[in-house]
């Protein structure tokens, strides 16, 4: 087992829909830590960065502007294997896809929006996570205690 740290962004559907408590309830229920938190909103570029293997996509336009609707909550979140147990407790992109018990299963969209408003975004490699937590804390943000 591998103490790890993956970035999570609570997604603008889970702040209009005030799901930011249940979410973060999951995660340190399953005994996860929080190492850094912040809300940020969102520019083209960091989007375009964080969003480069989905660029090309006829869908990225919509998902951009989707990050943009509010502000997101950026998360250092840090745990045993935490980068895969993670994104075994979203689900899969598709909330509609995802099975009951999961984050996007339970709390995504399940209209016509359900790839993309799905609740949460989280890393899906050590050397994702790496880079990702680079991109959304500075220096100094991600504290040891
Ligand atoms: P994940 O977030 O599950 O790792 P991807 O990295 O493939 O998924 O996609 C990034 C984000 O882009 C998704 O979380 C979702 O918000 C959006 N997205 C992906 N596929 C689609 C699609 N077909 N239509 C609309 N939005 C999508």
């Amino acid at each position: 087992m591998a103490t790890e740290t993956t970035l999570i962004l609570f997604k603008p559907d889970a702040i209009q829909k005030n799901l930011t408590g249940e979410v973060l309830s999951r995660f340190q229920k399953e005994g996860f830590t929080v190492r850094g938190i912040k809300m940020i909103a969102l520019s083209d570029e960091i989007l375009a960065e964080h969003y480069s293997h989905i660029a090309d996509m006829p869908f990225f336009p919509s998902v951009r502007g989707f990050m943009q609707e509010t502000p997101v909550i950026a998360l250092a979140l840090e745990g045993e294997n935490v980068i895969t147990r993670v994104r075994d407790l979203l689900g899969p992109t598709d909330s509609n896809a995802a099975a009951a018990g999961t984050i996007r299963g339970d709390l995504g969209d399940k209209s016509g929006d359900s790839k993309m408003r799905n609740v949460c975004h989280a890393s899906d490699s050590p050397e994702a996570a790496a880079a990702e937590i680079k991109r959304f804390f500075n220096e100094g943000e991600v504290l040891s205690f």
